[in-house]
Order: structure tokens, then sequence, then C-alpha cells
């Protein structure tokens, strides 16, 4: 073969031969009937089939030839492929195109070929049908005719192989399609259930039928909204019909989550994918239309939801129960909180919830919360008695009775006939399930929680998982018991207080009433005893002696009295104290000038303190240290033995000054220490001969604490004792500096001006006393109380009075108002001075008339200033 003899679409033509999926295919009857049917009729030993491929003749069918292909280029048909004509050759050895063929020269000796083409249907040529001898012949037309029928029925075999491979293949697909169909629906976790579209089932899978309780057959051919709950399976058809008429998807496309309905009878949460099944039967005739819906079982994910949630609730409750108890405990709601939410966290109908208390000593059930069961007044007030708490229930054998008082967690599903449930009142709603649960602490049963009808069986998991709850009741218990207990607490102390308080100012009312009485009597003893001592007359001296005695137990009544009154208005908060510095060597020297006669008289020896130290400044009320050291002092003096010593001691220590009287005198025995500073109490000195009241320490106790300061004693029974007190140490900046008048001379009056200046308190009259040195043309006179300050004032003639308000005694305000209404002191301008400086006491002061009402440590360029202005406005002398 020449190249010659390949046609144009050689490479096309092969192609669609291939395409038709003939080549090397088995032997098939209807060809090979074919073909021996020609090679008969012909009389020819060969007949073939042959289909030109690329390379080769290949052999569909072949009669009389035992090879199944041949080279394409020594094959005659490639000559018929190539001229798209019948080939006849009538000798072939005397053809010179075929004369040296091997088929002609060789085996099988071909002399005569006679070849049709064969033709595809879309019109390539795809080989011959021939007939082949061995001997030299001719064709005539009529055996060609018949050749060439033969050749279209080929041709027809050819297209009917074509279709059949196409359908094999087709249902080969078809097949796996269905295999992995099947395998899939059967081995999904899904239910598929085919419909056609007017809802009747198709095909249901074997998991489908599982999950709604049926066999296959109680479904097949029935409509699908059986397994749909009557409220959305009438909606269905609808949905369905609708769909199908206009397009709108409800279901159909769209996967959503409804309910199917189980065989029992109860619901399943599903998720529903409904898909249209698209074929071309269904394209074409819309009542063949198909549905698959894909049911998913969600009961799974419902309970873990569910389980969600309730966990979600529980950790609600505990937390609001924990962080709110505050308010839910003083609103009173706390009952009422647990209580709706153990039956929301159950789903209960019922619950109750209670404390338990002890009645007769046995367990009994105070109710604070309730769900109102009562079915008629009887039972509502029965309930109202219970939740009030006017009532407790003790049966320790009935339901509530064995949680109580047994401490049991009870537990039935079936109340009805539940034996240890006893017969319920007429009316009484029927109980079917029960749970009671006991709330411990530390093993003791504190209260109790019972819930009633759940929709569900009650169960141990659910006791467990309740645990929480039930610790978070028992915390909410006791912390409701500890206010309750807090707040009777509180209303006891507050009738404690009241109760002293009433007490304290009767004992006040009734003190000072005494005093007044008691002074009055004794001021005529005192007075007279005097008188009969100092008569001109000298009295015998017994008399003398019992005038004397009279004198002596007046003035110890006298002091008596005082010293409880000082007490006793100290109590009742009546004593105002006023806190400045106070330089600790003043009020030393003050009180020791007054105690030494005392202890000179006794043989004692009173050592003061090192000067040094006693420069310090404490802060506190001058005289009432004055009073504590006297009082101290005394004592020391008092129980002492003969010949014995007293020292004074200063230091200073942490921010404190601490001034000690150390006494070499009695002492007081370590048993008895705990009693100091008890009012009356004299440690058994008052079988003693030492005179005395057993106030004053009690009364030098409260002074010092009423200046923040601290009070002790050491001691010991026959050596001597060391009482000590400790007051803050002023901060020196307090202390008002010198006032240094050459800094800002003012041209002084050339007249002298009197300024009377009344304080307690050496250390600021020795201040003011150095600071008028400095100032030409004033004098200073100087008074330490109210009492001197008035007389000075009537008696000097001052121009000016400085005064201080925190006096000792009479007070400044007090002095004041003597001054205005006495004539000679009236028109005297007065300026007050305080070491505890307030506005309203300011306002107070200038309205009662002072001309000016200045704070200590006071500024002295400004007082110096004010002293101008006002001693200028009344004119020199
Ligand atoms: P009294 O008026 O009895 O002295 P006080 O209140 O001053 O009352 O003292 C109470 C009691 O403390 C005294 O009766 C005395 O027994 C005891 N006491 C006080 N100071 C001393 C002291 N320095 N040495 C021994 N005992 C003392």
């Amino acid at each position: 073969m020449t190249d010659s003899c390949i046609p144009a679409n050689d490479a096309a033509r092969v192609h669609a031969l291939r395409q038709l999926g003939i080549l090397d295919t088995p032997s098939e009857e209807a060809f090979d009937s074919l073909t021996l049917l020609v090679a008969g009729i012909m009389e020819v030993p060969v007949a073939l089939v042959s289909l030109v491929d690329a390379n080769r003749q290949w052999f569909k069918s072949a009669v009389g030839l035992s090879a199944t292909e041949t080279p394409r280029d020594i094959s005659f048909c490639t000559h018929a492929v190539f001229e798209e004509a019948v080939l006849v050759v009538e000798d072939a050895s005397a053809d010179p195109r075929f004369a040296d063929n091997p088929l002609v020269i060789n085996d099988p000796f071909i002399r005569f070929y006679a070849g049709v083409p064969l033709y595809s249907t879309q019109g390539f040529i795809l080989g011959t049908l021939c007939i082949i001898d061995t001997r030299p012949r001719q064709l005539s037309d009529s055996r060609l005719r018949q050749l060439t029928l033969f050749a279209r029925q080929v041709e027809q075999l050819i297209n009917l192989h074509q279709q059949t491979s196409a359908l094999t293949r087709q249902v080969e697909k078809t097949q796996a399609i269905n295999a992995r169909y099947e395998a899939t629906s059967k081995g999904l976790a899904a239910g598929i259930l085919r419909i056609n579209g007017k809802g009747s089932i198709l095909e249901v899978n074997r998991f489908a039928c599982h999950m709604l309780g049926y066999d296959e057959e109680q479904l097949s051919g029935k409509n699908i909204s059986m397994l749909m709950p009557a409220n959305w399976g009438n909606h269905h058809d609808g949905y369905l019909q609708a769909y199908q008429q206009t397009g709108e998807a409800k279901v159909i496309g769209l996967g959503r989550e409804v309910q199917a309905l189980h065989k029992a009878g109860h619901t399943i949460p599903v998720h529903l994918a409904v898909s249209e099944v698209q074929s071309e039967v269904s394209r074409a005739d819309h009542s063949k239309r198909q549905f698959v819906g894909i049911l998913t079982d969600l009961s799974e994910i419902h309970r873990a939801r569910e389980q969600q949630r309730r966990e979600q609730s529980l950790l609600e409750v505990l937390h609001q129960g924990l962080t709110d108890y505050h308010s839910l405990l003083s609103g009173n709601t706390l009952w009422t909180f647990l209580k709706d939410a153990l039956c929301r966290l159950t789903g209960s109908d019922y619950a109750l919830i209670g404390e338990v208390v002890e009645l007769d000593r046995l367990p009994a059930l105070k109710l604070h919360a309730l769900t109102d069961l009562s079915w008629n007044e009887q039972s509502r007030q029965l309930m109202r008695r219970l939740v009030s708490g006017d009532m407790t229930l003790t049966n320790p054998k009935s339901m509530l009775g064995q949680v109580f008082a047994g401490g049991h967690v009870v537990l039935s599903n079936d109340m009805l006939t539940d034996p240890r449930g006893g017969a319920l009142p007429a009316g009484h709603p029927v109980l079917r399930r029960y749970l009671g649960v006991p709330i411990t602490d530390r093993g003791r049963v504190i209260g109790m929680y019972a819930i009633a009808n759940a929709a569900s069986d009650y169960d141990q998991a659910l006791v467990d998982w309740l645990k929480p709850f039930t610790s978070t009741c028992a915390l909410l218990i006791n912390l409701y018991r500890q206010i309750n207990e807090q707040k009777e607490f509180t209303e006891q102390l507050r009738d404690a207080r009241d109760l002293a308080e009433q007490a304290s100012q009767a004992k006040t009312e009734f003190l000072s009433s005494m005093s007044h009485e008691l002074r009055t009597p004794l001021n005529a003893i005192l007075g007279f005893a005097q008188l009969l001592q100092n008569s001109r007359d000298p009295l015998p001296p017994r008399q003398q002696r019992q005038a004397e005695q009279i004198g002596r137990s007046g003035r110890h009544l006298l002091s008596l009295i005082n010293e409880v009154l000082d007490l006793a208005s100290i109590e009742s908060g009546h004593v105002q104290i006023s806190v400045e510095p106070v330089l600790v060597a003043d009020v030393i020297a003050d009180a020791v000038e007054l105690i030494r006669p005392l202890a000179d008289q006794q043989g004692l020896n009173l050592v003061e303190p090192d000067i040094s130290h006693a420069q310090l400044y404490i802060m506190g009320d001058y005289t009432r240290t004055k009073q504590v050291l006297i009082n101290l002092l005394n004592n020391a003096v008092k129980y002492n033995c003969e010949h014995g010593g007293i020292r004074v001691e200063c230091s200073s220590s942490q921010g404190n000054c601490r001034i000690s009287i150390h006494d070499t005198g009695i002492g007081i025995p370590a048993e008895r220490l705990s009693e100091l500073f008890q009012p009356f109490n004299r440690l058994g000195a008052e079988s003693g001969s030492i005179e005395g009241t057993g106030v004053g320490l009690a009364l030098t106790h409260k002074l010092i604490r009423l200046m923040n300061g601290e009070i002790g004693v050491n001691s010991q029974a026959g050596e001597g004792s060391e009482f000590w007190f400790e007051l803050p140490l002023c901060d020196t900046q307090t202390v008002s500096p010198m006032p240094n008048v050459s800094q800002n001379p003012e041209p002084v009056h050339s007249s002298c001006h009197r300024v009377l200046y009344i304080d307690d308190n050496p250390a600021n009259r020795k201040l003011m006393q150095d600071a008028f040195t400095l100032i030409e043309g004033m004098q200073l006179i100087l008074a330490p109380d109210a009492e001197t300050g008035i007389e000075m004032a009537c008696s000097d003639d001052p121009d000016l009075i400085l005064i201080d308000i925190d006096l000792p005694g009479m007070n400044g305000f007090d002095a004041h108002a003597i001054l205005q209404r006495n004539p000679l002191t009236r028109n005297i301008p007065v300026l007050a001075l305080t070491a505890s400086f307030t506005q309203a006491n300011k306002k107070r002061a200038l309205e009662s008339g002072f001309v000016d009402y200045l704070s200590k440590p006071f500024d002295w360029p400004l007082l110096r200033q004010q002293m101008h202005t006002i001693l200028e406005h009344r004119g020199g002398r």
C-alpha cells in the first residue's frame, strides 16, 4: 500500500470507527451468521466484515479465514476505503495493484476480491463487507446488488452494536449508581424517603423505618403526612401542591427542623432536607415528579441542648443565689426564689422548701415557700399558716417527715400506689411523682425541699444533678440564720444600749440632783464647823477635836461629791476638753507644787523629772492633765510608807510622751490589779485608815481616755507602784513660734494699755508674756481661770480682755456673759481665743458680743494688729 491509499479524512474516519467501540470485541452471532450467509449465497470460500483501522484491517466476522486481522498496507479493503466505492478485483494476479501482494502470492492466494464499503451513521467509511475467492471470478450485477444489500445489513448490525454497547454502558453506570445509592442509603445514619408529587411514599430506607417505628411495608404507598404531627401534616400536602404549581419552596430544597410523628404517637425532632429528583421523565411529565427527603434524627442533639439549657439554668440559679443572697434575704424573696428555681430546673408542677427547727427536742419542718395547691378556703388558710411559720410539720412518718426527720431522700414515681404515701385529703391535687431531698450541713439536716409532678420520672441522677443546688440551699439557710441571729443580736444590743443610756441619764440626773441636795446641807456643816473651830471663845479640847472631825468629814464628803459628779459628767459626755499643746514641765511643776507640802508633811522625798525631758509638748487639756497628775501624786503620797519616796519621770517614744509616778509605798497585790480604775473600788483600803473615795483612779482613767491617751500601772505589793500615762506628743510645728515683734515694728501708742489674758495653760500664758515684753505701750496682766479673770477685770480695769474659751470650770462664754452683765466690765472689749475652733462657735461668739474669735495657735502679727485696731478705737488712757 502506498500513502496515496490513505484518505484525506483518515484521522477523523479512524476516530469515528474507534468511537463505535466495536474493534477487538468478541465475535457476535449476528455478524457471523450474516458472513456465513454471504459466503454461502455468493459461493465464495471467504466472506469478511473488515474494519479498517489506522494500521490494520480487523475482522469483526470472518468466514473461511483464520486470521483476525492483517496489516492495512496489504489489505484490499483499504483500496475500497480510499476509493470510497465498491472494489471488484476479478483476478488479482493479473491486476498490477495486487499482483505482488503477499496475500496473492502466498496463502491465502487471493485471486478474486469484491468489497462493498460500510458507512457509519455519520457517513465515514469504516471498512467493507467483502468476499474472496482463490480463483478468478466475475461478479454479476445481481450478485453485486445482493452484496450491497448485505453490506447495508452489516451497517445495521454495526449500529445496533453501538447502541447496545452504549446501552450496556448506561446500564452499568446506572447499576453502579444504584449500588452506591443503596449502600449510602442503607449505611446512612439518616432516614431517606422518596415520595411522588402526591406525597405517596415510594421508597423508605431501614433507618427511617427504625426511627419512626414502622416496617417498610407499613409505609410504602402511604401518604407522607402520616409521619407528621397533625398540625404539620395538614400543611404538608398544601406545601407540596403549592411548590408544584408555583415553584415556591417552603420545604423543598430547604433544610429545616421539624417534628416527625413516631408510630407510638410521640414526636421526634428531625432535620428534613427535601430535594426534587430531576429526570427527563419528570421534566416531561409533571405528574411523575419525585422528591427525596432526608431525615436526620435530632433527638440526641435536642437532648444535649436540653441538658445544656438545664446546666445553664442551674448555674444561673446558683450564681444568683450566691451573688444576690443579700438582696434576696433582705427582700425576703430567698425562699420563693429557691422554690421557683426548683420547679423550673426540674420541670415540676409543685415545689416546697423549708427549714428544720427543733420543737420539743424533735425536728419539725418550718415551711418557707410552697407552690399553692389549695383547693378550697380551708386548705388556703392552712397553706397560709404553713408559710407564715405559724404552723410546723412534725409527723416523721409522712413523705415529708421521712426527709426532714429521717434525713432520707424519698423518691416515688407512682405515688398513687406507693405504700409510703398516706391518703391525700379529698380535693387535694393528685400527686403522681414525688421527690424529697434533705438539705444537710455537716451531717445535720437543716432543711429540705420537695418537688412533685414533673413530666418525666424522678431518679437518682436528678438528685445527684441537684447536689450543687442542695449545697447552695444549705449555704443560704445558714446565711439566713446568721443574718437573723445578727439582726436579733443587734436589736438586743440596741435595747441594751437604750437601757444603758436611760440608766446613765437617770444616774446623771440623780447625781446632779443629789449633789445639789448634798452640797446645801454640807455647806452649812462645813461653815458651822469652821465657826465652831474659830469661835472667839475657844472650845474645850475635846469639842475642838470633834469640830475638827466634823470639818474633815465634811471636806471628805465634799471631795467625794465633786469626784462623783466629775465622773458622772464625763460618762454622760458633758465634759468638754480643750486639747492643745501643753508643756510637760509646766504641768508637772504646777501639780508638784500643790502636792509638795503634803509630801513634806509626811516626810516623803518627792523628786521631779529631769528638766530636759520635761521640755516636751504634749497634746492635752492643761487643767485635766494637771488633775490627772494631782490624783496620781496624791495617791503616791497617801499609799506610801514612812520616809518613802516619790519620783516623777518623763520620757518619749513613738510619738507619745510617758509620765510615770513611782512610789515606794504599799503596792497593789497582782490579783487586784484588774480592779483598779473601777469606780468606788478601793481594793480593800476602805478597811484601813487612809481616807479615800475610790473614785479618783476611775476619773483619771476616763480623763486620759478622753484625751486619747493610755494609762497603766506596774506594782508589787509591799514594794511600791508605778502609775504611768501617755499622751500624744505635740507636733512641734503646731506650737506657736515665739512672736518676733521686731520683724515688723508697729508704731506703738504713746499711752499704756492694759490687756488681761485669761488662760489656764501656763505655757500659753508664758508665750503671751514673752510676746508682750517686746511691745511698748501695752501691759499684760494674767489670770489662770475665769473666776480670777472676772475679779481682775473688775479690779484692774483692763482695756482689752483676751480669753481662752476652753477654760476649766467656767468657760469663756460663761465668763463673757458675766462680764457683760457687770456695769464695771460691760464695755471692755473681749477677744476669744480657742484651741477647738468651729465656725458654729465663732458665729455664736460674734453674736454674743465678742469682738473676734481666733483659733489657737494664733497668728501673732494678726493678733497684734487686731489688738492695735481695737485699742486705737478705744482711745489711750
Ligand atoms: P481612793 O480615793 O481610794 O484613793 P482611787 O481611785 O484613787 O481611790 O484609788 C483606788 C484604790 O487603788 C485605792 O483605794 C488604793 O487601794 C489603790 N491605790 C491607788 N493608788 C495607789 C498607790 N500609789 N499605791 C497603792 N495603792 C494604790
